[in-house]
């Protein structure tokens, strides 16, 4: 299925898939995929498909966007722990302010398209 790639991370976004790479030796699940293991340097990995929905870790409300996000602010970046093990950071949609999510809010994935590429976003549930 090609090498673990932030370009083939964002290939599988685009069709809605979250694929990481899965260690063979120890099962550390890394995102966006790693071709070396973290936790114990292993070589030998697999691709694994991971569901979006997840647990926030950590977060913190933007009130000044990026240019290209000021129409969807303020907005919330979360890292966000998924399910199967690995944490990444996206953005929260639907928050408005700090209030609306804590640290343990349960959240579910959602694929956003931005001109050509595909992002992980998180929504509450
Ligand atoms: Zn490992």
């Amino acid at each position: 299925m090609g090498e673990f790639t932030i370009k083939a991370y964002n290939d599988f976004l685009a069709e809605n898939k979250i694929m990481g790479s899965k260690c063979k030796g120890c099962g550390a699940v890394h995102l966006p995929p790693r071709p070396v293991c973290n936790e114990c340097g292993g070589r030998d990995l697999e691709w694994t498909e991971l569901k979006g929905a997840g647990t926030i870790r950590a977060y913190t409300v933007i009130n000044v966007p990026l240019t290209r996000l000021k129409d969807r602010c303020p907005y919330a970046v979360g890292v966000v722990e998924l399910e199967g093990g690995p944490s990444i950071s996206g953005m929260v949609l639907g928050v408005s302010d700090g209030d609306q999510i804590s640290v343990g809010t349960r959240v579910e994935g959602e694929f956003v398209k931005e001109g050509e590429r595909t992002v992980l976003c998180f929504r509450p549930f």
